[in-house]
């Protein structure tokens, strides 16, 4: 054996010794639960497991098995005959085994596992023989052949299914489970030529090939262009791979005390304290989540509730039913968490073969933290630390209008939650292309697999026509915060002409539909939606939530609607107000245009003389809404020829309104002309040339702060922003003008208030000079999106052509202007609020950018002790959250 143990056993009392063996890092999410199961007791069907860490060295050495891992994969198969007393490739006792990846965390993607490995010509006989089932045996070697052809050989599966049809009607069967041991016998001779016609060889009847070529495909695939796409998404690094379990097979297709199923410990959707699943008699592996047959509810409850009549577990084989339930309460206690299950029942003796933490619905994660604590299994902490934040999102989705009119195409499955409409797209790579257009798309499939994965996140919402609530749409839907209806059996989609017929309405790709996946119901059309409600479950975690965090949660919001909307999410003040946002009304344009064209500072005066009882009565409103509250008002920042007209008519229009010939507006427009705006006259840059225009900015705050503190008794206290400042001269000149505008402001008010003069950080020579300018300014706020543009020399702007290939290709994890580029642009944030700090020791940090909202940038924010973060108003209860967990994690 070699230095590196890269094989470990589990099941049969051989996983208690090495803690590495139920280290997800080492042996997979799949390979370390299954090792636990089995230590706690639990029934577990014996096996072995190849590390992750082999994973590396199979992809960088060529794809080759050493010696040492031969003896150790031999070694295991050795624990897997000795627990079940079987033989592998014995043709009297055979042993067969299932061969099932497992990433760090669960992957779609990667190789689909493959059962009942280790059958061939002879073993069939033997397994027929031991278990006196001569059907069970060929089903079973049928399975085999097709799905290690298609999953190992790389031969379509579409090859055995029209042979399995032509079978059937040769036969006038329906049904596979017409096919007795005879049929299947016949097919299995049709499936092996089949290999033979496409390979030009034979299927492997040798059972040790038969392994490694399984092994290897589950390395391979970690290596192959979906398991690239899902780990792109989902930010997981190439460098974890993957790990290979090689399990003793149980069998649920052994007969009517036989069966398979999914469950989970809670109510996936809801949260509900409810056992949920789904099952199949006398069937195999993946046959629940495929589709193929529809299973049946796991509780007599569910059943009820849902008034379907095949039988639940409960009552068709209470006794298994009895130790599953039992097993339930044994992994809640122990793992403390919402489990995902599967399970087989071989001939009423039940057997677990994976748990899972399960993937809820943002509604189930409260539900479930919050009763957690309330059971005494977890404390507040581990609760608010169980809640992804970007799931709130999720909450936070429309639902349909309920008096809005509808036209109901029918009812599948309630898969994942929210309402969506869109237009139908067929397949995945049609969804992706026009979202990117700026399409809404309803991606409709018959079902969907990892193939479909971009195109799902592309899509608004999914709708498929076969499947349960644990099949692929389901789960990964779910998994994205997608709504999506599954297993709507009335649809038949015809990819030739791009047409579906919901039942007998025909509808095409391209037509609009509306998805509830909170009640499974499809409309033609777009249905109006409308803003959901929080729950009890919300407001209590949040509050856990707010105690335990220590930065502050801002938002970012201009509009009187956007700051209540922001208040009800729980924000404490405004961390950026942008005011150019208000000179684009329709009734402000012309006098912003005016004040822009104007030849000298005389005719701007008077232009913002104008805008100035507007700007007024802005900042009354956001004053009162936010009633003492803090907010942070950022002065005129966009280059000024962004107010210009365009279009002719734009211009003609103008020119009536403030009496200037076209042409000439034309002319100056043209000279307001910048070959690089971004870094052009735009910021403190404007003011240093016209400063009248923030000192009508400032006077227009001043008298709204002093207006409404006299009328509210509140105490306000206006932030005033100066922003792409670059220099401590620049802050100290247009400090000074606003200083003297709110002297007057208070002379001519007779009342005097605290106000607040900072600046943003937003270019490198800020945050380089930030000790200095903190002699002038009384806050930054780090304005990373221009910070990033800035320090990365990357317009956002321009971005979209390359910037996918780069975080493709790894160059930046992640798009550096969702996610906080820590190592680089993060070096200037610290330093700049090191050097402040150093100052002005009071100084106040905080952070605006789009950053504000991104958990992990969330998290950077209170590694380096800013004091508050500023988010959109959406996304102000997912940084509450954030900032507790980063607190929390310290
Ligand atoms: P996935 O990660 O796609 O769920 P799994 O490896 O968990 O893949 O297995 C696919 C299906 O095969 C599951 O239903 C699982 O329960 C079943 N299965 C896997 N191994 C065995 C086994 N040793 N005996 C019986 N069924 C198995
Ligand atoms: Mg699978
Ligand atoms: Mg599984």
């Amino acid at each position: 054996m070699s230095d590196t143990p890269y094989v470990f056993k589990f099941g049969n009392g051989a996983n208690s010794v090495d803690p590495r063996s139920r280290d997800k890092t080492v042996v997979g999410g799949k390979g370390a639960n299954l090792a636990e199961m089995a230590s706690i007791g639990l029934p577990v069907p014996a096996g072995l497991t190849i590390s992750t860490e082999f994973c590396a060295v199979y992809n960088s050495n060529g794809k080759q098995f050493d010696d040492s891992l031969r003896a150790g994969v031999a070694d295991g198969v050795k624990h897997i005959e000795e627990a079940t007393g079987r033989i592998f490739g014995d043709t009297a006792n055979p042993l067969l085994v299932s061969v099932r990846s497992g990433a760090r965390v669960s992957m779609p993607g990667m190789m689909d596992t493959v059962l009942n490995l280790g059958l061939n010509d002879q073993t069939v006989q033997g397994l027929a023989d031991g278990s006196g089932n001569l059907r069970f045996a060929w089903d079973s070697y049928r399975r085999f052949i097709q799905m290690y052809s298609d999953v190992v050989l790389g031969l379509e599966h579409h090859l055995f299914e029209e042979a399995l049809e032509q079978a059937k009607e040769d036969n006038g069967f329906h049904e596979d489970t017409q096919l007795e041991a005879e049929h299947w016998q016949a097919l299995v001779t049709v499936y092996k030529q089949i290999v033979q016609d496409e390979l030009g060889r034979p299927f492997p009847q040798d059972v040790h090939e038969q392994l490694w070529g399984a092994i290897g495909a589950v390395f391979d695939s970690w290596e192959s262009e979906r398991a690239k796409v899902y780990r792109r998404l989902n930010d997981i690094p190439g460098g974890w791979g993957t790990a290979v379990n090689v399990q003793a097979m149980v069998f649920g297709n052994m007969g009517d005390t036989s069966a398979t199923g999914v469950a989970f410990t809670r109510d996936p959707a809801t949260g509900e304290k409810a056992y949920y699943g789904e099952w199949l008699v006398n069937a195999q592996g993946e046959d629940v989540v495929a589709g193929i047959r529809t299973p049946q509810y796991l509780t007599k409850q569910a059943r009820e509730r849902a008034g379907a009549k095949a039988p639940s577990m409960e009552e068709a084989m209470p006794q298994a039913y009895g130790e599953l339930a039992n097993v339930f309460e044994v992994l809640e206690k122990h793992y403390k968490d919402m489990q995902d299950i599967e399970f087989t029942v071989e001939r009423n003796q039940l057997f677990m073969l994976q748990t899972r933490s399960g993937k809820r619905t943002a509604k189930a994660a409260l539900k479930i933290a919050v009763e957690m604590v309330q059971e005494g299994l977890i404390d507040e902490k581990e609760a608010i630390l169980r809640v992804d934040p970007m799931a709130l999102d999720q909450l936070l989705h429309p639902a349909l209008d309920p008096k809005a009119e509808r036209d109901n195409l029918g009812k599948g499955l309630p898969a994942s939650p929210g309402a969506a409409n869109g237009i139908i797209a067929l397949d995945a790579d049609t969804a992706q292309q026009w979202a990117e257009r700026g399409e809404n798309v309803i991606l409709v499939r018959v079902e969907t697999s990892p193939e479909d994965i971009a195109g799902m996140h592309a899509a608004r919402g999914v709708l498929t026509a076969r499947g349960g609530m644990t099949s692929h749409a389901a789960v990964v839907a779910r998994g994205m915060g997608r709504p999506c209806v599954s297993g709507m059996g009335t649809i038949s989609i015809d990819n030739r002409s791009r047409t579906l017929r919901f039942g007998n309405r025909e509808l095409k790709e391209g037509d609009v539909i509306t998805i509830d996946g909170s009640t499974g119901d499809v409309f033609a059309g777009a249905v109006p939606t409308i803003e959901p409600e929080l729950g009890d479950d919300f407001a209590t975690l949040m509050g856990w939530a707010d105690k335990h965090r220590r930065m502050k949660v801002r938002t970012n919001a201009e509009t009187p609607e956007d700051c209540r909307m922001a208040r009800v999410f729980g924000a404490e003040g405004i961390g950026l107000c942008r005011t150019e946002h208000m000179f684009f009304d329709a009734e402000r344009i012309p006098y912003v245009r005016q004040m822009i064209l104007a030849e000298d500072e005389a005719g701007r005066r008077s232009a913002l003389a104008h805008l100035l009882p507007a700007q007024r009565e802005d900042f009354r409103s956001i004053f009162k809404i936010m009633a003492g509250l803090p907010a942070t008002i950022r002065l005129l920042d966009p280059p000024l020829h962004e107010f210009l007209p365009h279009s002719d008519a734009e211009f003609a229009d103008l020119s009536e309104t403030v009496g200037i010939g076209v042409e000439t507006l034309k002319r100056r427009a043209g000279e307001l002309h910048e070959f690089n705006p971004m870094l052009g006259h735009r910021g403190c840059r404007l003011a240093i040339t016209f400063p009248e225009i923030y000192e009508m900015q400032a006077r227009a705050i001043f008298e709204a702060a002093c207006e409404v503190a006299t009328e509210s008794g509140e105490a306000i206290v206006p932030e005033v922003m100066i922003p792409l400042v670059a220099t401590k001269r620049e802050v100290e000149i247009l400090k000074g003008l606003i200083d003297r505008t709110a002297a007057k402001v208070f002379e001519e008010k007779g009342k005097t208030l605290d106000y607040l003069v900072g600046t943003m950080i937003e270019l490198p020579r800020a945050a380089l000079m930030a000790g200095e300018i903190a002699e002038e300014a009384r806050f930054f706020s780090f304005g990373t999106n221009d910070l990033t543009q800035t320090t990365l020399g990357i317009s956002r702007d321009d971005a979209a052509r390359f910037l996918g290939a780069y975080v493709d290709q790894g160059i930046y994890p992640r798009d550096p202007f969702v996610s906080l580029d820590i190592e680089g642009v993060g070096q200037l944030v610290s330093l700049a609020a090191e050097r402040g700090r150093k100052t002005r020791p009071d100084i106040k940090l905080g952070i605006c950018g789009e950053h504000g909202g991104d958990p992990a940038s969330i998290a950077f924010c209170e590694a380096t002790g800013l004091d508050y973060v500023s988010a959109s108003p959406f996304r102000v209860p997912i940084a509450r959250l954030a900032a507790a967990q980063a607190a929390i994690k310290g």
